[in-house]
């Protein structure tokens, strides 16, 4: 028989009083992780505090799957730790010459788990250090239209900038 070993998220200790702050530490975080090279990110929770009507926020360990465009959070498709609930998604997005232009826009691909998971986006552009949100209860999809050289347009959205990492620009 084989040993069932059940996958479990790995917590980062510190609760935040707001989802904001969560994802503003996360994202500091996940920006040190990347070295300005490959995306990392993290999942961020809601812990209801029993008893309570106090809420407090804590994200996933940082998460890299090594590639400039595209990380996978496999905390995502976990079952939220106990008495959590999966809120929100923060990642990085590198700055890099080949992919400048779009750095500050949540792709395709972003909004879409977020519209599929009816959670909120978050993502820090490297190239501006801008913190920005996307939550697909609130937010248009496709309010930038992104005129490519080639022609080919494209909808996208960079939701709203909601803070700033506070540190050195990180780009190559
Ligand atoms: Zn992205």
């Amino acid at each position: 028989m084989l040993a069932a070993v059940a996958a479990a998220v790995a917590l980062h200790q510190w609760p935040y009083a707001s989802m904001d702050e969560a994802a503003k530490a996360a994202l500091t975080e996940a920006a040190a992780c990347s070295a300005g090279v490959r995306e990392c990110g993290v999942a961020i929770y809601e812990w209801l505090e029993p008893g309570s009507s106090r809420r407090w926020y804590f994200y996933s360990a940082i998460e890299t799957s090594n590639k400039p465009f595209g990380v996978e959070i496999t905390a995502l498709g976990l079952p939220p730790p106990t008495h959590m609930r999966l809120v929100a998604d923060a990642h990085i997005h590198v700055c890099l010459p080949q992919n400048r232009p779009y750095a500050p826009f949540f792709s395709v691909g972003d909004v879409l788990v977020n519209q599929a998971m009816h959670t909120v986006g978050y993502m820090a552009d490297l190239c501006s250090m801008n913190i920005h949100r996307y939550d697909p209860a609130q937010d248009d999809a496709d309010d930038e239209e992104i005129d490519f050289s080639s022609g080919r347009k494209l909808y996208l959205t960079i939701g709203h900038v909601v803070g700033w990492l506070g540190l050195r620009r990180i780009s190559k």
